[in-house]
């Protein structure tokens, strides 16, 4: 099946720095991709090689089998892009942009426009001018824009960053319809819950390498550790067992969370050894690693 992005030995160098070197994967058709990286670990520099934004130092990239600078038009008309910041042009009003911007693309249905724009809740911003707009609906007007020609890849570059609870369920729910409806997302994201409830494959990106490119699911395998929660009686582990005591990841209000090895460490033996020491609990669970747990071993950084 032909990919939905395909980035082949890509190298980046701005001056003596290397931003992106032999990045070599491909983004499936019609999947939910994750893209995750620490800051300045390369993301937006790929994205605006995707976009055509940015020219590659060498490799090469095509969206939807277009080569994105030999066929570079056929590969934008194949892609939209909704940008971190919230530039907006102030000389329009909200649907004159989406207008101008469906133009550009050869799009002449205003009905598909009128559709986002409800819904995105933006109707009634419709002759709005842009510069008037919150941040939120900005962020909202950025996605509509990306829409406009219906592209068959959407990559969202930190779409959540700084939106509130409200609108950020909002627009899950509708990043989440335009995969139902078979379009390809690619999503970079600060919040790795986000990406672990989303996404169903993911590239890490470090230092302008791959350093992995797995399904969720096996990237969660990758995790050594897992927690185990206990809700104690009372708030005085003075006699924790040396050997429980180094394996505490925290204690707060009477919950102690101990950090396990999965394979290695074993939960009769730390319940025993706590009962020894006299210390009682009325509550536990085991908590898997989440997606932060493997990115941070896998970066050995704080997330992006
Ligand atoms: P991320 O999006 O993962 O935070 P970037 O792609 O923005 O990372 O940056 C990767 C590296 O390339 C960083 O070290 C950044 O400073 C550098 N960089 C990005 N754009 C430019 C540019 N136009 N000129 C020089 N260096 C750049």
């Amino acid at each position: 099946m032909q990919a939905a992005v395909k980035i082949s030995q890509l190298h980046k160098q701005f001056g003596n720095l290397t931003a992106l070197s032999e990045v070599d994967f491909e983004i499936p058709k019609g999947s939910f991709f994750g893209l995750l990286g620490p800051n300045g670990a390369g993301k937006s520099t790929l994205i605006n090689i995707i976009a055509g934004l940015v020219r590659a130092s060498s490799g090469s990239v095509s969206v939807m089998g277009y080569d994105v600078v030999r066929n570079w038009r056929q590969a934008r008309q194949c892609l939209g892009v909704v940008p971190q910041e919230l530039v907006v042009d102030p000389f329009f009003t909200v649907s004159e942009m989406l207008r101008l911007q469906a133009g550009y693309f050869g799009c002449k249905s205003s009905a598909w426009i009128e559709e986002l724009l409800e819904i995105l809740n933006l109707s009634d911003k419709a002759n709005t001018n842009l510069q008037e707009l919150s941040g939120g609906m900005k962020r909202r007007v950025l996605i509509a824009q990306a829409l406009v020609h219906k592209p068959d890849v959407v990559v969202l570059d930190e779409p959540t960053a700084g939106v509130d609870v409200e609108l950020r369920q909002v627009l899950w729910k509708f990043i989440k319809q335009l995969h139902e409806n078979g379009h390809t997302i690619v999503l970079t994201t600060h919040y790795l819950e986000e990406a672990e409830a989303l996404c169903e494959k993911l590239a890490i990106i470090d230092n302008g390498k791959l350093v992995a490119l797995d399904t969720k699911a096996a990237l969660l395998a990758r995790a050594s550790d897992r927690f185990l929660c206990i809700s104690l009686n009372n708030s005085d582990i003075s006699n924790l067992p040396s050997l429980i005591k180094a394996k505490v990841e925290s204690f707060i209000d009477d919950q102690l969370v101990l950090r396990l090895h999965k394979t290695q460490d074993e939960i009769g033996s730390i319940l025993e050894g706590l009962l020894a020491a006299n210390i009682r609990f009325s509550d536990l669970h085991i908590k898997e690693a989440s997606l932060e747990d493997v990115f941070l071993s896998l970066t050995g950084k704080e997330k992006a």
